[in-house]
């Protein structure tokens, strides 16, 4: 094993063309072997060889400086070492640097992408995966079947030196967040915000300012950042996702994401600091 240099540039690509020995994280269903302590283990291809682990897949992932990356998944049934544990990224979430959270976003999407992709949904029959293209791909019509990513728009509504958070029904206690909600089938960006931001709370917004995304692999959202302003309406919560809504100023908020863990916790830090400064 080796340990994770974080300062180690992460290129995702498809096609492995390095003769160089190559590095991998390790997944099982969804849930990376780590040691006890969570800290993030990358094995080199002699550790894979002679080690009791056994692996159903392989999939590269890109370099990792100039090494060839994978994520190697685990059988069921596969033994693994006392001294580590299997976590699932959520619980890592705020523990391992952005660089590293990058690479595990990915492999999740992949791997998942690859086993939920077994058969054609035009003929039923087996497919396999494409020499040269991350892509499954079936005879029968040369279909190609690519990973899929789901764009949602995520903002945080301000107004001066308040901000509109919410409550989702399954967040745990008080703890609040930014408005979010899937891009519809022929919808831009700023047409999802204005509607999710309507529909959720009922409030009119202007002066929609694009901030940055972040990759959520739960299970393969691609988050884009904005923030907005206030425009008109008084907040009322839909009951549905969100039970409880509110105006907070910046100096009292309530308990809410950090920026290590995901972009909504980047939007509402950004915003503070900009008021501060
Ligand atoms: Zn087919």
């Amino acid at each position: 094993m080796i340990p994770v240099d974080n300062n180690l540039v992460f290129t995702p690509e498809n096609i492995n063309t390095s003769s160089e020995p190559g590095v991998s994280i390790i997944l099982r269903n969804q849930e990376f072997l780590t040691s006890k302590a969570s800290e993030v283990l990358l094995f080199e291809d002699d550790d894979l060889k002679w080690s009791e682990m056994k692996f159903i897949n392989k999939h590269f992932l890109g370099y990792l400086g100039k090494r060839p990356c994978f994520v190697s998944c685990l059988e069921d049934s596969s033994p693994i070492s006392d001294e580590m544990i299997l976590s699932p990224l959520r619980s890592l979430l705020g523990r391992i640097p952005d660089s590293i959270f990058n690479i595990f976003s990915r492999s999740l999407q992949i791997d998942n992408w690859y086993i939920s992709n077994q058969f054609c949904g035009g003929c039923g029959k087996g497919i396999k995966a494409h020499e040269t293209e991350r892509a499954m791909i079936c005879e029968c019509k040369n279909k190609l079947i690519y990973p899929t990513i789901s764009p949602c728009i995520i903002v945080l509504v301000t107004n001066g030196e308040e901000l509109l958070l919410a409550h989702n029904k399954n967040f745990p206690g008080e703890f609040y967040s930014t408005l979010a909600g899937f891009i519809e089938p022929g919808e831009s960006a700023e047409s999802a915000i204005e509607r999710e931001v309507f529909e959720e709370v009922s409030v009119r917004i202007k002066n929609i300012t694009y901030y940055g995304s972040q990759s959520w692999p739960f299970p393969s959202q691609l988050m884009l950042g904005y923030h907005a302003e206030y425009d008109e309406g008084l907040i009322s919560p839909d009951g549905v996702e969100i039970d409880k809504a509110d105006w907070f100023n910046f100096k009292e908020l309530p308990q809410v994401p950090t920026g290590n863990i995901s972009i909504s916790g980047k939007l509402i830090e950004s915003y503070i600091e900009k008021l501060n400064s």
